[in-house]
C-alpha cells in the first residue's frame, strides 16, 4: 500500500498497532504532506526502526508525468499511474488563484454523451494516493501552490466514494495539504444517493 494516501487518523491507529507512540504518526504524516519526501529515509527525526518497519508495511511511488500541454492560462497534464493506465489533470490560472481539475478513475461507466472518457469504459478507480499525487507531482513542476480543485477529470468521483472521501480529509487538513472546504469542488453526474451521503 502506498503511504500517500493515509489519513493521520490511520497513521496514527497504524502506530498503535506498532506499539509506537501516537505523536510520531504527526511527525511522519508532516514528512508527507508538509515536506513532501520522496524516500522513507528522508525523515530525519524518525529512528531507523520505524523506517524500516514503514518500508516493510508502505511504499512510495508516484504516478509519471509524461506529457504537458501549455495553453493560455492553461496546463494539461497526462499521467501515467504504476498498472500503465493513463489519466489526465488539468490546471486553470485565475485571477482568484489556481485550480486543478483531477481524475478519480481510469475511463468511465457513467456513459454521458458528450463526454469522450465515458467512451472508453472504467478501468479501475483511484487510490487516494493516486489523487494526492496528481497535486504533489504538479504544484512540483509549476512551482506554484494549487489554490482550487476540482474533481470534473475523468471518472465520476462518486463512484469512487470512500477514496474520494480519503483524499478529501487528506488535502483539506490544516496539517495535511491544508486547502479550504470551500475550495473544494465535487462534481457528479447525479447519483443521488450519495450525494445524500456528501452531505449528510
Ligand atoms: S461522469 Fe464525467 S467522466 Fe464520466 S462520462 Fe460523465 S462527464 Fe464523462
Amino acid at each position: 500500500m502506498d503511504i500517500y494516501g493515509m489519513t493521520l487518523t490511520q497513521l496514527e491507529t497504524y502506530f498503535e498497532n506498532i506499539n509506537e507512540k501516537k505523536f510520531k504518526a504527526s511527525q511522519v504524516y508532516d514528512w508527507l504532506y508538509k515536506k513532501r519526501i520522496t524516500s522513507f529515509e528522508d525523515m530525519s527525526n524518525i529512528k531507523k526502526e520505524i523506517i524500516d518497519k514503514l518500508k516493510e508495511d508502505y511504499k512510495i511511488t508516484f504516478p509519471k508525468l509524461i506529457l504537458r500541454q501549455d495553453g493560455k492560462g492553461v496546463y494539461k497534464y497526462l499521467f501515467e499511474l504504476s498498472d500503465k493506465s493513463n489519466v489526465e489533470a488539468v490546471v486553470m490560472i485565475h485571477d482568484y488563484g489556481i485550480s486543478l481539475c483531477l481524475s478519480t478513475q481510469v475511463g468511465c461507466n457513467m456513459g454521458c454523451a458528450f463526454c469522450e472518457s465515458g467512451r472508453r469504459k472504467k478501468k479501475r478507480s483511484l487510490t487516494p494516493g493516486e489523487m494526492v499525487s496528481q497535486i504533489l507531482l504538479i504544484e512540483k513542476d509549476l512551482d506554484k501552490r494549487i489554490s482550487h480543485i476540482v474533481l470534473m477529470g475523468i471518472g465520476e468521483p462518486f463512484d469512487n466514494y470512500d477514496n474520494v472521501m480519503t483524499f478529501i480529509r487528506i488535502i483539506n487538513d490544516g496539517k495535511g495539504i491544508d486547502i479550504g472546504a470551500r475550495h473544494i469542488t465535487v462534481s457528479t453526474c447525479g447519483i443521488v444517493p450519495k450525494i445524500r451521503q456528501f452531505a449528510g
